[in-house]
């Protein structure tokens, strides 16, 4: 057998070599009556000799899957000599505590873990699973280039400077948008592509410079037909994998869908965490004439008041929900107001009885009329022991609070179960959204996406009633692709440019070749591009990227096992014919 020396343990008569290669670990048993096994250190490479033998029946492991059996070795050979470690491989308690930089430096080691190695096959068979039900549906695996031209995604491009002609640079692609688009006016008719994109953005945990996509696009479709069959390959690929890998998930179920406004007004954002309920309630009309000030003063500045149930909440010390409001002040809330939802006119100190017969306390309780009380619990849909929180702001600003504030509370409450995966469509965004600072109309996904033909009437009068026909998959709380029907025809292409502020100068500059290619019988088509290594996250319920890739970056895009990026020679600066200034 080959493999490597996982766990060493001398006990005085005999010495026990766990050995471990990627389908397992058995037990070596050595005599140092015959064999010297001092040579054999942790994480050397080995190879043994020796016979099978039944362990006596104490000494068996029901734990292990070969620990009925060990192996009594003849002869070993040491096919790699280890050095000291710099981590200890072989115990996945101690390896949690250590230093995310050491691992990524020695990635190597890092990965030998029985852990991680499952999680590069976990990631290996999804990609095998989703090439195949594509490949099934008729689609042709074509490569792109990397070496390319700007194409938008909302972030920073990376630039390679191009040596023969200093001064002009290639961008390495954000994503295989334009080619794809391109393919299928070529004919392709159905692509896909596992790409890798790069984009030169502030990073997070889900986010790393580079990246990995299912990029795919279909030619002579509606919406209708890219959302079934992306369902239909994610429930698919997935309950296939939750099956073969013995995962602790649920199988998942049918997408569910909702409307980008629906969205926003009942969960505060574009990507809701479906595995629970608790929709964001309005109070606004009810609180209109209150006497309560703060209320009654937003809604007059023009504020909507909308709140979230938190279950169980009545159980909260004062300090705990002035905690909650710290926690909504981060996020730009002037201030978060609340009451308790008792269980009973004995339940805490200054109950006020309804008719209903449900019971309030505390907080803002006292200020409210008891037909406020009435209509607010009622929208609430507000059961006994919770506590009631108010958000008072203008719409998208008390949005980016609820939605944090709603999964907070769901996390808080035990609601985000980590055995679920709730994957669904969010559909109909808008086209486009104004940007403040820039003064001008930006894409909400990029510029190629089609308007929904029958709000093309407002795209010069009112654009941002404009809906587009593009889609986002999401899955608890995250989002995991997005995609479009893509504009085919010039005239329509070039009125979307227009819009952006991109002038004809700059459109041939940056998009000539694209807009060219559309003159020539472009098929209408549409896509979508879920990401390869969010989805090995949802999976294993990961909330750091770099746990699903074989070689990520740390920090704002460092490599700590090249040592990368680094500095060039000389000569190469002079080559490029560059300069630092
Ligand atoms: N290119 C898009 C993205 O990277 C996906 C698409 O529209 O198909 O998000």
């Amino acid at each position: 057998m080959n493999g490597w020396a996982h766990k060493i343990r001398d006990l005085g008569g005999l010495t026990f070599v766990d050995l471990r290669d990627r389908s397992g670990i058995v037990q070596m048993v050595i005599d140092p009556a015959k064999l010297d096994p001092k040579e054999i250190r942790s994480e050397c490479c080995l190879a043994v000799r020796g016979k099978v033998a039944l362990r006596s029946e104490e000494t068996r492991n029901a734990k292990m899957s070969t620990g009925d059996i060990e192996i009594v070795v003849d002869a070993f050979d040491i096919l790699g000599p280890a050095k000291p470690l710099p981590f200890p491989v072989s115990d996945e308690d101690q390896m949690r505590s250590v230093n995310e930089e050491l691992r990524v430096k020695y990635r190597y080691l890092d990965l030998r873990r029985p852990s991680m190695h499952r999680k590069l096959a976990l990631r290996s068979a999804a990609v095998t699973k989703m090439r195949r039900y594509l490949d099934e549906r008729g689609f042709y695996e074509i490569e792109t280039p990397i070496f390319t031209k700007s194409t938008p995604e909302g972030a920073r491009d990376y630039l390679v400077p191009y040596r023969l002609e200093p001064g002009k640079f290639y961008a390495l692609p954000q994503s295989p948008q334009q080619y794809k688009q391109i393919l299928m006016v070529a004919g392709m008719e159905r692509y896909y592509q596992i790409a890798r994109c790069f984009r030169d953005e502030a990073q997070r945990a889900d986010r790393q410079p580079e990246f990995t996509q299912l990029d795919m696009e279909m030619s002579f479709v509606t919406q209708e037909d890219v959302l079934q069959l992306i369902e239909g390959l994610g429930v698919t690929v997935t309950n296939e994998l939750i099956a073969e890998f013995g995962m602790d998930l649920e199988p998942i179920e049918p997408f569910f869908r909702l409307t980008y406004d629906e969205s926003m007004a009942r969960y505060g954002c574009d990507k809701p965490d479906l595995r629970f309920g608790l929709e964001i309630f309005e109070i606004t009309d009810h609180v209109r004439e209150s006497g309560f000030g703060v209320f009654k003063n937003a809604v007059e500045a023009g504020s909507r008041i909308r709140g979230l149930r938190y279950p169980g909440g009545s159980i909260l010390s004062r300090k705990d929900v002035s905690g909650l409001e710290d926690f909504c002040k981060e996020y730009g809330a002037k201030g978060m107001a609340s009451f308790y939802v008792a269980k009973s006119a004995d339940d805490g100190e200054g109950v006020i009885s309804l008719p209903n017969g449900m019971f309030v306390r505390g907080g803002c309780s006292k200020f409210l009329s008891e037909s406020e009380l009435l209509s607010i619990l009622s929208e609430a849909k507000s059961e006994p022991g919770d506590l009631l929180c108010f958000i008072a702001d203008e719409y998208a600003a008390g949005n980016n609070v609820l939605y944090r504030l709603r999964n907070e509370i769901g996390s808080r409450c035990g609601l985000r179960d980590p055995r679920k995966l709730k994957f669904g469509f969010v559909l109909d965004f808008p086209l486009v959204e104004w940007n403040p600072e820039g003064g001008r109309w930006d894409s909400v996904h990029h510029p190629f996406t089609a308007p929904k033909a029958e709000d093309l009437q407002y795209l010069e009068t009112d654009p941002g009633k404009v809906r587009a026909d593009c889609y986002d998959v999401v899955c608890n709380g995250a989002e995991w692709a997005s995609g479009s029907i893509r504009i085919n025809r010039p005239d329509v292409q070039a009125r979307i440019f227009h819009l952006l502020g991109i002038d004809e100068a700059t459109q041939q500059a940056r998009f000539g070749h694209i807009l060219e290619a559309f003159q020539y019988g472009a098929p209408p088509h549409g896509g979508i591009a879920p990401g390869i290594d969010r989805y090995i996250m949802f999976l294993l319920g990961e909330d750091n990227i770099r746990e699903v890739m074989a070689f990520p970056k740390v920090g704002s895009g460092y490599d700590p096992f090249m040592d990368a990026p680094s500095p060039i020679d000389p000569m190469q600066w002079a080559e490029l014919g560059l300069r630092l200034s």
